[in-house]
């Protein structure tokens, strides 16, 4: 089965992508402007007081770019990248052995960082305050406790959700950055980007359609890519024309503000099963058949962003944005072709 263009599961498809598209520098990192002036200016500081940079927190969306900037901060510090992630990390002794094996100023990256157990989160207090763990060794009454000292590593912690982090955890970090859905233009760019280190060609009107269609999410306009190469390979001698664009468009489902079969299924069961809202998480997950978690990481925050769904306190509502777009007030196409 092809994975879903907005999967947040990173497939072996884009493994290989990201090694040969994940920007190596801030200059080819585009976009997230703000973001990448502070973490510069953090970077210049470290290097200038010969320090261990700041523990950071990114967040924001699957497919945004944390790790890639990640990547980025660990290759202009020239310091060591260690990754792992919050459910890799089972025991506390797995943590102890990564972080005893790190040099001073490495950097640990810890992906999904809201999912790590609170006995390991524990362990991660004194790791990131005092450059230390606190190990019990022994059991019953001749238990002690001894101090290991660690090198002065900086952790990178990535998550979507912020909010599911608890507040000793979060506070520990230096500084805290969202990443933002990227603008129309950044995405043309990182498609214009891709399309030369990959060999395809195509023209603007291509591009700007693909750039529309990628839910302003650099994961997501480089895997169209990918699939749109494909099928004008198939079907068209490999000559990519705004056609065969929208026609591979409309094979994924994927219309032109991007939207899948699944969002458009989240709109209108909400108008048709819960009159237009408000419906609480979970109602809405059992009647699509999704995870609650996938709906608030992966869905909710682009359709929100779009302002076709607005989250209240009573619920997720359906604006009229979202009505017109499925041609429920007007008569506008929902695909390209259909
Ligand atoms: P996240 O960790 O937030 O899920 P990634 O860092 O893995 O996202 O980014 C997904 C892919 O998108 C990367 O492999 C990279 O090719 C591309 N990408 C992400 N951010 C940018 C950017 N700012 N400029 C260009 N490409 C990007």
């Amino acid at each position: 089965m092809q994975t879903r263009v907005v999967d947040p599961h990173i497939s072996e498809d884009d493994e290989l992508l990201d090694q040969n598209l994940r920007p190596q520098s801030f200059a080819s990192y585009i976009g997230q402007t703000n973001t990448k002036a502070a973490i510069q200016i953090a970077i210049a500081s470290a290097q200038q007081r010969s320090a261990a940079l700041d523990h950071i927190l990114l967040f924001g969306p699957p497919g945004l770019g944390k790790t890639t900037l990640a990547n980025i901060i660990a290759k202009e510090m020239g310091v060591g990248f260690k990754t792992t992630s919050g459910p890799a990390i089972e025991r506390a002794g797995d943590l102890a052995a990564i972080l005893t094996n790190l040099k001073d100023g490495d950097i640990l990256f810890i992906d999904e960082i809201h999912r790590l157990s609170r006995p390991i989160e524990e362990v991660l207090y004194t790791a990131m305050e005092d450059y230390a763990l606190d190990i019990i060794v022994g059991k019953g009454p001749s238990a002690r406790s001894i101090k290991i000292d660690l090198p002065k590593f900086t952790l990178i912690g990535a998550t979507t959700r912020a909010g599911l982090l608890s507040s000793p955890l979060r506070d520990r970090f230096g500084s805290i950055f969202r990443l933002d859905f990227y603008d129309v233009e950044d995405i043309q760019a990182i498609i214009k980007r891709s399309a030369k280190l990959l060999g395809i060609i195509l023209n603007e009107e291509c591009i700007d359609v693909l750039a529309h269609a990628s839910r302003r999410t650099p994961r997501t306009a480089n895997r169209i890519l990918k699939r749109v190469r494909d099928f004008a390979l198939v079907k068209n001698g490999g000559q990519i024309t705004i056609a065969t664009v929208k026609e591979a468009l409309d094979l994924m489902t994927i219309d032109m503000v991007g939207l899948d079969e699944i969002d458009r299924r989240i709109i209108t069961i909400i108008i048709n099963q819960f009159n237009g809202g408000p419906v609480g998480l979970r109602a809405l997950a059992a009647a699509i058949s999704e995870e609650s978690q996938t709906l608030e990481d992966v869905y909710e925050p682009y359709l929100i962003q779009e302002g076709y769904l607005i989250r209240t306190a009573q619920g997720r509502l359906v604006t009229d944005k979202a009505r017109m777009h499925l041609g429920l007030t007007q008569d506008s196409p929902r695909l390209f072709q259909s």
